[in-house]
């Protein structure tokens, strides 16, 4: 089988899948689940609907539209901003979308009026760690004129934290989204679906809270797919963290100096690096490089050190391994990694 290869277990995917909404079911939290980290991939989608999940969510439209040409019977939400030249695809391909421009929304309810079709929208509200989000005291007037608009359903708000700033979600935070969504509910006399709390951050708060406000929707991602939360990326209790794994193959094995030779000057990068002389021992080249994963995302399973990487090799200590040329190598990615690999065309992705 060539290399690089990426293998899925999607049976440890489903695992973990069962376990987060039974977790979070437990607290009355209904989970979307996030598919941009695989790339929108219908293998994975098709497993998530199957596992009990009825939203799919994407920040790509191009992902929705691809698990919607592959059949799969669910709501596709949009993760935003939404942009203003897609809308036409936006309404096409994505029932729900996240937003925090009233321009944008126009949009939407233009086109939807257009097409004969409701699409339902979701506003974010900044909660400080100032990626998107409305501002709280400007929640109100915006929603004024959402409820206006025709062909547009409000059915929730939501806040994202721990992505740009790494702001996390503690009850402080949620307890403001709770509020204003009662707030609003009054003030309008609506109704809003979904109170959305956030990410695989939220994981730590909402273990261990006792009232969860009206927080009762989660857009979770890496949590399914690695295993982990991702505040300080520990595992979940009974989560798989090896769900995918990526394969590489020994392209050189020779025994070289430790120490680059000759005059100095910028690498393939433009960066300059600092070498420590060890003598001479044993490198290998892995023939995968930047073009497919970032070398600081992976972990090997076999005891070898990682020394750097050019576009399509890696470079490695094999340390006491027996490798030998054509020897494959594997290792656990993050969620860098992860993206990466699996948006990489040149990585070959198998399903195990
Ligand atoms: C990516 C993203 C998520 C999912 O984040 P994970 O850390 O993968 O759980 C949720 N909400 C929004 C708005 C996102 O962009």
């Amino acid at each position: 089988m060539s290399t690089p290869r990426l293998e899925i277990d999607l049976k440890k995917i489903a695992h973990n899948l069962k376990a987060l909404i039974a977790l979070y079911g437990a607290k009355g939290v209904s989970i979307a689940a996030v598919t941009k980290v695989v790339c929108g991939n219908v293998a994975i989608a098709e497993l998530l609907v199957k596992g009990g999940i009825t939203i799919l969510a994407d920040s790509k439209i191009d992902n929705l539209k691809k698990m919607a040409d592959g059949g799969l019977q669910c709501q596709f939400l949009l993760l935003g901003p939404p942009k203003l030249s897609e809308v036409e695809m936006i309404v096409k391909y994505a029932d729900i979308s996240l937003n925090t421009e009233i321009s944008v929304i126009r949009q939407l309810s233009e086109v939807a009026l257009a097409q004969g079709l409701i699409h339902k929208v979701i506003l974010m509200v900044e909660n400080g760690d100032l990626r998107e989000g409305i501002m709280p005291d400007d929640l109100k007037n915006i929603i004024e004129l959402v409820l206006q608009l025709k062909g547009i359903e409000l059915i929730g708000i939501g806040t994202n934290l721990a992505c740009f700033g790494g702001i996390q979600p503690d009850q402080a935070k949620m307890e403001l989204l709770s509020d204003l969504a009662t707030e609003v509910e009054k003030k309008f006399d609506i109704h809003l679906q979904h109170i959305s709390g956030g990410n695989s951050a939220n994981y730590q708060w909402l273990s261990n809270v006792h009232n969860r406000g009206r927080i009762n929707h989660l857009r979770i991602g890496e949590s399914i797919f690695l295993g982990c939360e991702t505040l300080k990326r520990e595992r979940i209790p009974g989560l798989f963290l090896d769900a995918f794994t990526l394969v590489s193959e020994v392209t050189e094995l020779k025994s070289k100096p430790s120490l680059p030779y000759g005059e100095m000057g910028q690498n393939a990068f433009g960066e300059t690096s600092e070498f420590s002389d060890s003598g001479i021992g044993w490198r290998a080249i892995l023939g995968m490089g930047r073009q497919d994963v970032p070398c600081s995302g992976l972990t090997p399973e076999m005891k070898i050190t990682i020394l750097g990487g050019s576009s399509d090799h890696m470079i490695i200590n094999p340390q006491q391994s027996s490798l030998r040329v054509g020897s494959e190598v594997r290792f656990n990615l993050n969620y860098a990694a992860l993206l990466s690999a699996m948006t990489s065309p040149y990585v070959t992705k198998v399903n195990t």
